[in-house]
């Protein structure tokens, strides 16, 4: 039976609805009744231009948004569902602090489901020998859970301006060297594209390398829906630090690459002068499906991150180096076997 949604709860027994990545419905856990997601918001605003005056506030609001009791860590949830774990300490104990906290422009849904993710969690595991043995033990008895991870992209233009006074070597017709001195000026324009970040404090950087082109093509206008039965991260860092970080940095590295050009160009340079300045900056703000697993080892918290489209794993675990050595010996020993009975055939 396939019905239109109406609440985060199912008109057929009242419990929670999740959204299903298999089939992009809403399920029911309980009785299997299936919901279409709403139509699409034609109006969404999936790119906006960076203005100063950008605030927050100005997205839709949607989410309930829930502070952790033990770590503080505010965090969004569509539905009321029971357990309310946080996902950055893993407490359970949370209270309501906003009815409609605002959530991002566009969303990458849930492709692939926990069952999936929890298998390629295990092969990762499996496959990467470095990772201490006691460590691959408490992260395979933790459990994934699935976080949407607000993620801005900014794209912008940085044009610059330049001049300078510039020597040039000439041959005259007869063969000789002679100097003279000429205007250089000009500018230069340049497209910057997708510098991505995480735009929580929560999480680490290091789960961008599991979204590439591909997965920003599928974005869609966010619908609260696609977040059932999964945490969204709240964005808590500041957007125009942020902003003013990366364009400084791209009109610097502009400045430096002219700069660079003209003094290889001509044999003496005076008076040069270079001003780049990043304009037209957009940016679109939207939710990245991750299932992590958060463990403590040895009084620090580790993180491994898979994404929920591909099933692609990316972590932080210490490697032990006892390990390293063991299999570089164990290698070492191979070739050695290998050589002796070559050397014992050759005979
Ligand atoms: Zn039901
Ligand atoms: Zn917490």
């Amino acid at each position: 039976m396939e019905n239109e949604v109406i609440s985060t709860k199912c008109k057929n027994c009242g419990s929670e609805l999740v959204f299903d990545p298999k089939t992009r419905c809403l399920k029911c856990k309980h009785c299997d009744s299936n919901y279409f997601l709403p139509s699409k918001n034609e109006d969404a605003v999936l790119v906006r231009q960076y203005s100063e005056n950008f605030h927050p506030n100005q997205l839709c609001q949607f989410l309930k948004a829930y502070k952790c009791s033990a770590c503080g860590n505010v965090y969004y949830m569509s539905s009321d569902e029971k357990s309310k774990k946080c996902m950055n300490c893993g407490n359970s104990s949370s209270t309501l602090i906003e009815d409609e906290g605002y959530s991002a422009d566009g969303i990458i849904p849930f492709k692939i489901t926990k069952e999936e993710a929890t298998k390629k969690f295990r092969e990762y595991l499996r496959t990467h020998f470095n990772i201490p043995r006691d460590l691959k033990k408490l992260a395979a008895n933790g459990k994934l859970m699935g976080v949407f991870v607000p993620v801005w992209n900014f794209s912008f233009n940085v044009s610059a301006t330049y001049s300078a006074n510039a020597t040039e070597l000439r041959k005259d017709s007869g063969g000789a060297y002679y100097s003279i001195s000429k205007p250089v000026f000009g500018d230069k324009i340049q497209r910057v594209k997708s510098y991505d970040e995480t735009a929580t404090s929560t999480q680490d950087d290091v789960l961008l390398e599991l979204f590439d082109e591909d997965d920003y093509a599928d974005i869609i206008p966010f619908v609260p829906e696609y977040t059932y039965g999964y945490r969204v991260d709240s964005a808590n860092k500041d957007i125009h630090e942020y902003y003013y970080d990366i364009t400084k940095k791209a009109e610097q590295k502009m400045e430096s690459k002219i700069k660079k050009e003209i003094l290889s160009k001509y044999k003496e340079v005076s008076d040069i002068d270079v001003e780049a300045k990043a304009e037209d900056v957009f940016f679109n703000f939207t939710y990245v499906p991750v299932y992590v697993n958060t463990f403590e080892y040895k009084g620090k918290y580790y993180k491994t991150y898979v994404s929920g489209t591909t099933g692609k794993v990316v972590g932080n675990p210490p490697t032990s180096f006892l390990k390293k050595v063991g299999t570089f010996f164990k290698f070492v020993a191979l070739v050695g076997l290998v050589a002796l009975i070559a050397w014992l055939f050759m005979k």
